[in-house]
């Protein structure tokens, strides 16, 4: 029986999207991911907490919103809003109180029949396009259960379901969602396993030993590779890449998602750093040598913008 007040936890519902799977999708961001990659163009999806952005561009810096603070988080410093984030326990009450908008909370609960409401408004879209539910995050499998009833739920609509997943969860528990879901979308950034500790905080070893089980499901799979220069795109990496992804039974493609930095604003409203300013985003021309580069090594590859 699907249990239907289970609560996740989420960041946005995205409708209208038609880069997460066939046809138009609706996209439920979860909120919550084990991996910290350098790169994210979504920081404020990787804490599974709740979380207060501070939009400083907004901010006519008129304090409005300090005495709503009971925990003297908000003050003004030489003219400027500052948010002491040691104190912040982003409870949000002090969102209300700016009519700039400039204060947002990023996570909100929801039960699988709440979302579900959401999805419903367009299924119409879906029917005629081939399109339906596309779980992402964060990290679909970081939230198993909630993740398990909405898939079946969405079944039970009739929903065609995907997920994108960095795979790195017990196989047991990320293989119950995958029951559930048409079309999987998985994420592999790099082999060399200390570069993938380096850049996402993590040991690939988990998600290589899950995308080995996936690939003996008999269930067809997209897998997905950030292009990020200088991290991954030595022909080094690139051959290793190419030879463990060739051994992959049920693979129809492979996506290259090329880095690009749209995101850092979203750094600087959480007061975090972003460290990857060096990197450039990768030219039209390095992206198709990569595609070239892979499919001579026999694999389906193709570029997916947007990202
Ligand atoms: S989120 Fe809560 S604790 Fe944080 S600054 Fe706003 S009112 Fe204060
Ligand atoms: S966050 Fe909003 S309410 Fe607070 S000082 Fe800035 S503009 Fe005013």
């Amino acid at each position: 029986m699907i249990n239907n007040d289970f609560e996740g936890k989420i960041i946005n519902i995205q409708r209208f999207s038609i880069h997460d799977g066939p046809g138009i999708r609706t996209v439920i961001f979860m909120k919550g991911c084990p991996l910290k990659c350098l790169w994210c163009s979504n920081p404020e999806s990787q804490k599974f907490n709740a979380e207060l952005t501070f939009s400083k561009n907004y901010c006519q810096n008129c304090g409005s919103c300090i005495p709503t603070c009971q925990l003297g988080a908000l003050k003004i410093r030489e003219g400027l809003l500052e948010i002491d984030r040691k104190r912040c326990n982003n409870c949000g009450e002090c969102v209300v109180a700016c009519s700039n908008n400039a204060l947002k909370k990023i996570g909100k609960d929801y039960t699988v029949s709440e979302v579900i409401k959401e999805i419903k408004k367009d299924q119409a879209y879906y029917r005629r396009s081939g399109g339906g539910v596309t779980l992402s995050g964060g990290e679909v499998s970081a939230q198993p259960r909630f993740a398990v009833e909405l898939l079946k739920e969405s079944h039970l609509h009739g929903y065609n379901t995907c997920i994108e997943t960095c795979g790195y969860q017990k196989w047991d528990i990320l293989s119950r969602i995958i029951e559930e879901t048409d079309l999987v979308f998985y994420d592999l950034k790099v082999l060399d396993p200390q570069k993938h500790k380096i850049f996402t905080g993590i040991d690939n070893s988990l998600i290589i030993h899950n995308l080995l089980k996936l690939s003996n499901l008999n269930k067809p799979f997209v897998l997905r590779m950030p292009i990020i220069p200088s991290l991954n795109t030595n022909k080094h990496d690139l051959k290793q890449f190419s030879d463990f992804v060739t051994t992959l039974k049920n693979i129809i493609r492979l996506e290259l998602i090329p880095y690009h930095n749209y995101g850092v604003y979203k750094y600087e409203s959480l007061d975090i750093s972003y460290t990857l300013n060096e990197i450039g985003t990768p030219n039209q021309e390095d992206l198709n040598e990569t595609k070239t580069f892979l499919e001579k090594q026999g694999l389906n590859v193709n570029i997916q913008l947007g990202g």
